[in-house]
């Protein structure tokens, strides 16, 4: 049997990433009235498998320059394509897919990305991760998108113990109450890219050293409780 979960401080975690990242009132809507455009969203999220955030941004300002939408997408030739996202690593893939995905949102959903996360795993090179981003920055809905970042800072913080970004999902789904689900994500992902970085994070620097299993094990000098997550992880 799976043991309870000790309850988790989840309110002063958010409200002290927020502070340190300048991010703003994590209770705010803010996704519901300033949405992003979920096309992009869906397509920036597969460009953003197993790449770093500064290569995404920059391919896919050049494609969506040239490709706003489903419709010009789908028309698009793969060396075009190719060259324009190649800084993202596995563009060959990555661009038959999102071709491919274009094509499968003009022929079922007359070109726009569809709400569901059962009908946008049915779309070629999305899993739970691109889904759930979907769900959360495109369309404000509560969902719990597990990348690298939230999948390891989880572990650390030591709410669970999991090996793969999906039992992270699924885990947290169980445990963390909804109304940190939007929140979770932008803030844990930024947390990963400042000071809880893969290797060695700055727990000395850290906020929420007080709170996090890793941070007090390492305040007393002890092993950290769980080691680094340094398995290769699938395709999100
Ligand atoms: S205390 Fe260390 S391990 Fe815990 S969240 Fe902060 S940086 Fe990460």
């Amino acid at each position: 049997m799976r043991k309870p979960v000790p309850e988790f401080p989840w309110t002063a975690l958010l409200d002290r990433l927020s502070a340190l990242y300048g991010a703003g009132d994590w209770r705010v809507p803010y996704l519901r009235e300033h949405a992003e455009n979920p096309f992009q969203v869906l397509i920036g999220t597969i460009l953003s498998q197993r790449t770093k955030d500064a290569n995404t941004d920059r391919a896919s300002l050049a494609l969506f320059a040239k490709y706003p939408d489903a419709r010009s997408l789908a028309s698009a030739t793969l060396p075009r394509l190719e060259r324009l996202i190649r800084a993202t690593g596995f563009y060959r893939t990555k661009a038959k897919n999102i071709r491919a995905c274009a094509r499968a949102l003009l022929r079922d959903h007359g070109g726009k990305v569809p709400r569901s996360m059962e009908e946008l795993l049915a779309l070629p090179g999305v899993g739970p991760k691109t889904a759930n981003c979907v769900l959360v920055f495109g369309y404000g809905e509560p969902a719990i998108p597990v990348d690298t970042h939230v999948h390891r800072i989880s572990n650390r913080l030591g709410v669970l113990s999991t090996r793969t970004p999906e039992e992270t999902e699924a885990r947290l789904r169980e445990i963390l109450p909804r109304e940190f689900w939007i929140p979770l994500n932008p803030l844990l992902v930024q947390h990963g890219q400042n000071l809880c970085r893969p290797r060695n994070p700055r727990c000395e620097s850290c906020p929420v050293a007080d709170i996090c299993a890793t941070g007090r094990a390492r305040a007393r000098g002890e092993r950290t409780p769980r080691p680094e997550d340094r398995r290769r992880l699938p395709a999100m």
